[in-house]
């Protein structure tokens, strides 16, 4: 605490992310990133952006860049918002659509950022605790304040049926409700399809994860214009230009490259169903995946202990001392070498 700081700085709790130690050699499945490069042609995008023509501001709109994305998901340019990666996107989101009157929910165990929010922008919020079996029920989400949930949840990697989303909005049609899609790319169903029967959705994506391209900062949103609107509005109070000339023009090119994206994720995607196998045949209880991770925990030895003994091993996996969380460790899909050399060292420790 110094006394320079606000009341704001004084009240906050920041949100601590996964390490990034700079060390050679490290197995690093700790926060989710891909275990492959970026498209090539993304690569070559941003380096052709490298030139004179960084004195000058880039787009503000990054219009190119919507028209890209709209494109691809079939929607109007309108529809779409984008910034500096999806956390300020959700950021934005919840000062522009998330804070009523009545409290936000999300579940008890989601994506750590969002109760931070809450407290930078002053929201009031109730925690819905999932199942026992770590799961969202619809059921627990009868009209109420706005919501916001991942899918598939983060740290959990469990998937929510399109259905079951579809639910939440029928039974929530006069609050906004967003669904943070970081993961789905890794064979869930989006829910971008739905945005023209429920002007309430907002769906949130990143570049970060299943794009290969965590380092340049880009995610987006779609919904329908009057949500877009309201981010923007937010956006333009804030920060005019979020996306610097390199990062549209990498995102584009990403954006175009379909068969690389699918390539990488159909890699990762197989991997995963390796490493659920092999954890099980070492005891672990794996929660079934439709992310880059997958959710373990074994019966006999502590999650902190585990994740101890494998950094001692230079593999650095992520544990959550949270209620509930405690026992698990969240393990993300690396490369094929890199998911072998974990499963050895778990061998070895249980
Ligand atoms: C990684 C992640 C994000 C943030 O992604 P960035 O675009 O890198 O800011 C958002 N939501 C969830 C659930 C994530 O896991």
């Amino acid at each position: 605490m110094s006394r320079f700081w606000s009341d704001t700085a004084r009240r906050l709790t920041p949100y601590v992310p996964g390490e990034q130690p700079k060390l050679d050699k490290l197995v690093k499945l700790n926060t989710n990133e891909s275990p492959y490069g970026p498209s090539p042609r993304a690569v070559e995008a941003i380096q052709h952006a490298a030139s004179e023509d960084l004195r000058r501001y880039p787009d503000p709109n990054s219009d190119a860049l919507k028209a890209a994305l709209a494109r691809y998901h079939s929607v109007s340019p309108a529809q779409v918002f984008v910034g500096n990666g999806s956390d300020e996107v959700l950021a934005h989101a919840f000062i522009a659509l998330l804070k009523h009157a009545a409290p936000l929910r999300f579940p008890d165990i989601t994506y750590s950022f969002y109760p931070v929010y809450c407290g930078l922008f002053d929201i009031a919020h109730t925690p819905i605790p999932l199942t026992d079996s770590l799961e969202i029920d619809p059921a627990d989400y009868a009209a109420g304040g706005p919501i916001i949930f991942p899918n598939p949840n983060a740290p959990t990697g469990r998937l929510l049926a399109i259905d079951a989303v579809e639910a939440i909005l029928a039974a929530n049609p006069d609050v906004p409700v967003v669904v943070d899609e970081a993961y789905i790319d890794y064979g869930g169903e989006s829910a971008i399809p739905l945005v023209d029967r429920h002007p309430n959705l907002l769906v949130t994506r990143t570049f970060s994860k299943s794009r290969a391209l965590a380092g340049l900062r880009v995610g987006y949103a779609i919904g329908s214009a009057e949500l877009i609107e309201g981010l923007e509005r937010v956006k333009n109070s804030f920060n005019s230009y979020p996306l610097g000339r390199p990062a549209q023009a990498g995102a584009i090119a990403s954006v175009e490259d379909e068969p690389h994206f699918r390539d990488s994720c159909a890699r990762v995607i197989a991997t995963r169903e390796w490493l659920d196998q092999a954890l099980t045949a070492l005891g672990f209880e794996v929660l079934p995946s439709a992310a880059n991770f997958v959710f373990a925990r074994h019966p006999a030895h502590a999650g902190a202990t585990l994740a101890a003994a494998l950094r001692e091993q230079a593999i650095i996996v992520r544990h959550f001392k949270l209620p509930r969380i405690d026992d698990y460790l969240r393990i993300t899909v690396g490369t094929d070498e890199e998911c072998a050399a974990l499963v050895d060292a778990l061998k070895a420790l249980v």
